[in-house]
């Protein structure tokens, strides 16, 4: 019998490196070298002689943002469960960031507030804080320091193909093209990745696209960080019940504290809204949010406001292909890229590198399709994806007025419960943290005796208030 989601999920947030990793690849190519892409590359370390990864971007360690990854200028936050397989990868990774600067956030020094109440604190999971870019450079660093691992600077363009498994990569520098044999390839390049296209012309299938419209907007400022307010290094506020109290048309606003003593201030919303655009309206915003808003803002700019705007919440489903090329693989943004405001992103990235290396440890047939692959992957998709998606596809349904089935709706109906509970339940609170820190699969929030006592947390603080 198949392990359910919960085992699988429970088996891939493991710590502890592999015993066995037998070599099995001459040249694994990764497409991208942000991220998902370094990732992959430190557990491809493992598995193959040699690792090239190709990028178009020139980068370098330096932490500088750049032009193929136009999301680094806004607020990034490592969740645990992300940290944890990071660390497991790379081990000190954690140290080494905040010895640079970093700033760790254990949940005594962060506040989350939904419509202004604020959620217990629970559990002692840690968020590590930095800039993208930062964060980006420190993996880029350790990861090229590994004595297999090179970089090409070239933009991938496609593939080339034997025995229905990709045996080639073709790429462009300088305009000249040039092709590089290989034995396994990951595509890793994000959430505009032409890996579809590719294999459809060749003949093979391409994976479904999934897309739920949400439309969000971003708007991050850094600033100067003079002293610590409160004593918090991070704070999150949701407009989370209907209708939201959140001023602006604000949906979300976060302050966090990063390297170099700054604050990086975010303000999310949906829609027709649209975060303050000006310092002097970005000010005013925050000075209608929790006291640490105002006080994170009142220092020195030292970044001004830059937006993003992502329309859609996206992801590609790999599992159950009919025809598909063997000795190849897709991980982060290029499967899967969710509401960035659930900061899912880098720990799905850090547990695909996980599904690669169990995959690949279970010493495959790569003659064939990666099956197995994408089934572990297909997991840890649906974990977030029901977290990130479910609330949005929830959200969308209540504004549209959408019927929805009574399943969905006792769902919807024991999730609202489950984070109503989070203001006053400390078990509810870690339950519920464990799984938005993509540290348990969400099916463990369906667990009947958790949700009564979220009933029962949230009746008798109804009651009393
Ligand atoms: C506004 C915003 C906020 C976010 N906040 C968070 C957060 O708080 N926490 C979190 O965990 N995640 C967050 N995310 C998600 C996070 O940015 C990504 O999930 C993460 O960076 C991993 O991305 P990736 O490596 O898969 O892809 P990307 O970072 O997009 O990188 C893709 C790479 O592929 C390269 N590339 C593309 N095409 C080619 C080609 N043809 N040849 C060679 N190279 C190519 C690009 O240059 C780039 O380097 C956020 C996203 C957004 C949009």
């Amino acid at each position: 019998m198949a392990d359910s989601p919960i085992a699988v999920f429970d088996r891939l947030t493991r710590v502890d490196l592999p015993q066995h990793t037998p070599v099995l690849l001459d040249t694994a190519c990764v497409l991208g070298g942000s991220i998902a892409g370094l990732l992959a590359a430190r557990v491809l370390a493992d598995h193959a002689r040699t690792v090239l990864i190709i990028e178009r971007d020139q980068v370098n360690v330096a932490g500088l943002p750049r032009a193929g990854v136009p999301q680094d200028r806004q607020g990034h936050g490592l969740l645990p469960g992300g940290l944890a397989q990071i660390e497991r990868w790379l081990p000190g990774l954690t140290q080494e960031a905040q010895d640079l600067g970093a700033v760790l956030v254990s949940p005594d020094q962060q506040v989350v507030y939904l419509d202004g109440h604020q959620q217990v604190r629970s559990g002692d999971a840690q968020i590590l804080m930095g800039s993208r870019p930062f964060l980006e450079s420190r993996i880029r660093s350790r990861v090229l320091a590994l004595p297999n691992v090179s970089t090409l600077s070239a933009r991938a363009t496609g593939f080339e193909y034997r025995n229905d498994a990709v045996s080639a990569v073709r790429y462009v520098v300088d305009g000249v093209e040039d092709v590089v044999s290989v034995d396994f390839v990951v595509d890793a390049m994000g959430r505009s990745s032409k890996l579809s296209e590719w294999v459809e012309q060749a003949g093979y299938d391409r994976p479904r696209l999934q897309r739920l419209r949400t439309g969000i907007s971003y708007a991050t400022a850094l600033f100067e960080r003079a002293d610590k307010p409160d004593d918090l290094d991070l704070a999150c506020a949701l407009g989370q019940f209907s209708p939201p109290s959140s001023p602006d048309g604000l949906a979300v606003g976060a302050v966090n504290a990063i390297e170099d003593d700054q604050w990086l201030v975010m303000l999310m919303a949906y829609g027709e809204n649209q975060p303050s655009r000006s310092i002097e309206a970005f000010r005013s915003t925050c000075a209608k949010m929790p006291p640490i808003f105002g006080e994170a803002v009142s220092g020195a700019v030292t970044r001004e406001i830059l937006t993003y705007h992502q329309a859609d919440s996206r992801r590609r489903d790999f599992a159950g292909l009919s025809r598909f090329p063997a000795r190849l693989v897709s991980v982060g943004d290029a499967v899967a890229s969710f509401n960035p405001v659930y900061g899912q992103g880098i720990s799905s990235a850090a547990l695909h590198a996980s599904c690669l290396s169990e995959y690949l440890v279970g010493n495959p047939a790569l003659t064939m399709p990666a099956a197995e692959f994408f089934a572990l992957q297909g997991v840890v998709v649906d974990a977030a994806w029901t977290i990130s998606a479910g609330g949005d596809a929830a959200r969308l349904d209540a504004i549209a007025g959408v019927e929805v089935s009574e399943d969905v709706r006792r769902q919807r109906w024991a999730m609202d419960q489950l984070i109503r509970a989070t203001l006053v339940d400390e078990t509810v609170a870690q339950a519920f943290n464990a799984v938005a820190f993509m540290l348990a699969h969400p099916f463990s929030l369906g667990d009947p005796a958790l949700v009564e006592r979220a009933v029962a947390a949230h009746q008798r603080a109804s009651a009393v208030s």
